[in-house]
């Protein structure tokens, strides 16, 4: 248990107005979490401050040589009122095997859980109450140690902060292009591909911004060796169902280990589907999409549950996958997620934690 002092703001922020659009990840609350690490002590001055600008060393070595972790989840709004988290723990062990790669300190999954629902209940009148909205929490951790010699720091600022986010579809499911990228790696087999670090980040920019010129809002990563094997997508993993059966790339150790992927196999499992975790080819997909069985693509990611593909450009031929539309199962797993994340349906599983 942590031992958390609240420090509440006396300049509260005007909250947005319930039609706001609210562009992803650019109001934030009124409170942040920060607690402290030192090497030998461990974690202390846990604290709910409000929300601030930080103070680091120009030296602080998060600015040299990127020991940096971070995390993504959502506070929503359930039907009965009640604020909710969705699988909260697994964000909490994943964190933990990232830092663990990045030669970071551990932080105990009951107190990482604690820190968000106590951050998250001082804050609780910021979680939008709209159709498709929710409250985007961001823990992160950062290297703060003044020195410029290469090692792992010796002391580390772990932070919490929560921004209201608009719904991700509007419109309705709305399905992306993707570039299938040939020329850069996202993450090589051994490296930190599996880590959520802004590093996998900085190294995929160049690929997104050459892809957005032909008017692809995605990148396709396949793998570092042979260019071959699907991996993922920019922050998403990837799904196909070619004929009745759902494939996606197995964890080799350069893919980030969705939430979202996980949840989607577990209900694709229960509803009778076989679902392969395995190498998948470019050449499979087009063998598929030719014979005509390949039937659904789509990504998943806590931003925005399920991304429906329309389209796969594979050596600048642009692929159609059926049709353009969102397929019946990319569907269903979108209205059964979300349904679960908001309390609409029994919670069978134990996935949803109350704040
Ligand atoms: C966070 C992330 C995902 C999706 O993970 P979820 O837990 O489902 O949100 C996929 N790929 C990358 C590179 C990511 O950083």
């Amino acid at each position: 248990m942590l031992d958390i002092k609240i420090e509440k703001t006396k300049e509260p922020k005007i909250h947005p107005k319930e039609d706001d659009p609210l562009a992803f990840g650019t109001i934030f609350t009124d409170h942040m979490f920060i607690m402290d690490y030192t090497y030998g002590q461990g974690w202390h001055d846990a604290r709910i401050v409000p929300y601030q600008p930080l103070m680091l060393d120009p030296a602080a070595m998060v600015f040299h040589y990127g020991q940096e972790m971070f995390e993504g989840m959502k506070a929503y709004y359930g039907v009965d009122g009640s604020t909710l988290l969705f699988r909260p723990e697994k964000n909490a062990q994943r964190a933990n095997h990232t830092c663990h790669r990045l030669c970071m300190p551990n932080i105990e999954e009951l107190d990482y859980i604690q820190a968000i629902k106590a951050l998250v209940k001082v804050d609780e009148s910021w979680v939008p109450t709209k159709e498709g909205t929710s409250l985007y929490i961001r823990p992160y951790m950062i290297a703060t140690e003044p020195r410029l010699g290469v090692r792992p720091s010796q002391t580390y600022h772990f932070v919490i902060i929560l921004s209201p986010v608009g719904a991700y579809y509007p419109e309705g499911l709305d399905p992306v292009k993707i570039w299938v990228e040939e020329n850069y790696i996202r993450a090589a087999n051994g490296g930190i591909g599996e880590a959520k670090t802004g590093g996998n980040y900085v190294a995929s920019m160049k690929a997104q911004e050459e892809a957005a010129k032909y008017g692809y809002s995605q990148v396709l990563w396949l793998d570092a060796k042979e260019k071959k094997y699907v991996e993922e997508v920019g922050a998403m993993n990837i799904f196909f169902k070619i004929g009745e059966t759902i494939i996606t790339p197995q964890l080799t150790g350069s893919i980030l280990p969705g939430v979202t992927r996980d949840t989607c196999i577990s209900l694709c499992k229960e509803w009778g589907y076989t679902v392969e975790e395995r190498r998948i080819s470019i050449g499979e997909l087009e063998m598929a999409a030719k014979e005509g069985t390949l039937k659904e693509v789509w990504g998943t990611g806590t931003a925005a549950v399920i991304s429906p593909v329309g389209e796969l450009n594979i050596h600048h031929h642009p692929l159609k996958v059926a049709d353009g539309e969102i397929g019946e199962l990319s569907q269903r797993l979108y209205d059964t997620v979300t349904a679960i994340q908001l309390g609409k349906i029994e919670d069978v599983h134990g996935w949803v934690l109350k704040v």
